[in-house]
């Protein structure tokens, strides 16, 4: 394997989650600039017959910009009335943003439960099948709105995984507000060193992710270690890359190395029902 080459270049079906830091500008409200941007490159995918779901967050980081609270809400249901707030900011965004380059996004909230069910989890496969053959843009959330404490999925690295793996995708790319996975806490450690590439099952992946991350998402640089675990096993490649990198997608997909890639050490799950089997035992603990 070539250190220098990423393996996104050869993906047809890509998922790429966006954090709520990079989409709210660090919490200070929707990145236009950023959504243009982004629509920009997955415009330029898209034309590229590239099959492209995208997972948002940002609906509570925005919805408490919209209701001017200066901090994050602590109570349930004051942060799904921010959700519910800010989504509607987030919809209108990016099909703005979306729509300077004709293309079409569809807005889908999911729950732990649409992924869980089986016979929801073949229904919402059905539906993003539908999209990408229409060439919409499937833009996905989790339905914060309606999901309690005890059964939210809570952070959308989880719900990207999960996604990438409804839908078979085979590449999984987590656009974050860090350059990647460092070797130590790059924040401490200035001469800490980017993993350029690692097998998802390594243990010391662990260690080196601490707890690393803003607090304006959720998941921090161990969720996405987790997460990535997961796409990986149902055989999709993982990137940890920075947002803010410029083209990035589109780099990526010319088989630039940017950020993290994670990778599979063993046997890949290809089959659709042995995925929602491996993804079910993994949300019931
Ligand atoms: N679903 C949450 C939101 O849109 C974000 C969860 C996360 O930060 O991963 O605000």
């Amino acid at each position: 394997m070539n250190s220098k080459i990423s393996a996104i270049a050869s993906a047809n079906r890509l998922v790429i989650k966006v954090g709520s830091s990079l989409v709210t500008n660090e919490g200070r409200g929707i990145d236009r600039t950023v959504f243009d941007n982004w629509a920009h490159q997955i415009a330029f995918l898209h034309n590229q017959n590239k099959q492209i779901i995208l997972i948002s967050s940002g609906a509570i980081a925005e919805g408490i910009v919209r209701l001017g609270w200066s901090t994050r809400p602590k109570t349930m249901h004051e942060l799904q009335a921010a959700a519910s707030v800010g989504q509607m900011g987030l919809c209108e965004a990016y099909e703005a943003a979306f729509s300077k380059y004709n293309l079409r996004t569809a807005q889908i909230l999911l729950t732990h439960e649409d992924l869980t069910n089986k016979f929801r989890y073949l229904n919402a496969r059905n539906t993003l099948f539908s999209l990408l053959r229409l060439g919409v843009i499937p833009i996905i959330n989790e339905n914060d709105t309606v999901v309690t404490d005890e059964i939210r999925l809570g952070d959308n690295d989880t719900l990207g995984a999960l996604v990438t793996n409804l839908i078979e995708a085979n590449a999984f790319i987590i656009l974050t507000d860090q350059q990647g996975l460092y070797d130590s806490d790059p924040r401490k450690n200035p001469s800490a060193k980017l993993i350029l590439h690692a097998k998802a099952n390594d243990p010391a992946l662990e260690v080196m992710a601490g707890s690393s991350g803003t607090n304006i998402g959720t998941g921090g640089m161990l969720t996405k270690i987790l997460a990535a675990r997961q796409a990986i096993s149902g055989g999709a490649i993982t990137i940890i890359a920075s947002g803010r990198e410029d083209r990035i997608l589109i780099r990526l997909s010319q088989g630039e190395l940017i950020g993290t890639e994670l990778r599979s050490a063993g046997e890949l799950v290809f089959v659709e029902h042995k995925k929602w089997l491996i993804d079910h035992f993994q949300l019931q603990g």
